[in-house]
């Protein structure tokens, strides 16, 4: 099990968010290298309007996005960016809202547990094994396989609450 050292917490509140963007994408260029993985340009371009923020965004208005910079990409060009960063672990699709977060931490074990605030929209991923152990042995017990436990939890962050 690795750890980042400097997970970058989506309830930050006021920060200075370039810090969080720029160490994203320094993560995700450094991560696909040592993969051999391609950060092509328009992958890059669809990473770095998903960092714009810490709130999920959908799939159209990455697309919009992408057309609002001046960029015209098909969209099965925007949306297989979209999965290649899905699947290189560099983003996650947040079922229950139907879009896609930045991971803060690309390198983690990912048995991600997301926890959603209803407030402000942010999103902050835990890489708890021992919630995903609990899960793997309930399943077990009732002779089931998942493939991948979804867990997202909706409530109020600490910035919200006050
Ligand atoms: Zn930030
Ligand atoms: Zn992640
Ligand atoms: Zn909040």
């Amino acid at each position: 099990m690795t750890n980042d050292k400097n997970v970058i917490s989506p309830f930050l509140g006021e920060h200075d968010h370039s810090h969080c963007e720029t160490q994203a994408l320094e993560s995700a260029i450094a991560k696909c290298a040592k993969q051999g993985l391609r950060l092509t340009k328009i992958r890059q371009q669809v990473l770095e309007i998903i960092w714009a923020q810490h709130n999920p965004i959908g799939a159209y208005d990455v697309l919009q996005k992408l057309q609002e910079a001046g960029h015209k990409p098909a969209p099965p060009t925007a949306y297989r960016a979209l999965e290649f960063l899905v699947s290189a672990k560099l983003i996650h699709r947040v079922e229950s809202l139907n879009a896609y977060i930045g991971c803060p931490s690309p390198n983690a074990n990912h048995q991600c547990q997301f926890y959603i605030c209803s407030e402000c929209g942010h999103v902050a991923e835990v890489n708890n094994a021992a919630v995903s152990e609990a899960l793997v042995a309930g399943a077990s017990e009732l002779g089931f396989i998942s493939h991948q436990p979804v867990i997202e939890v909706h409530g109020i962050c600490k910035n919200c609450r006050v």
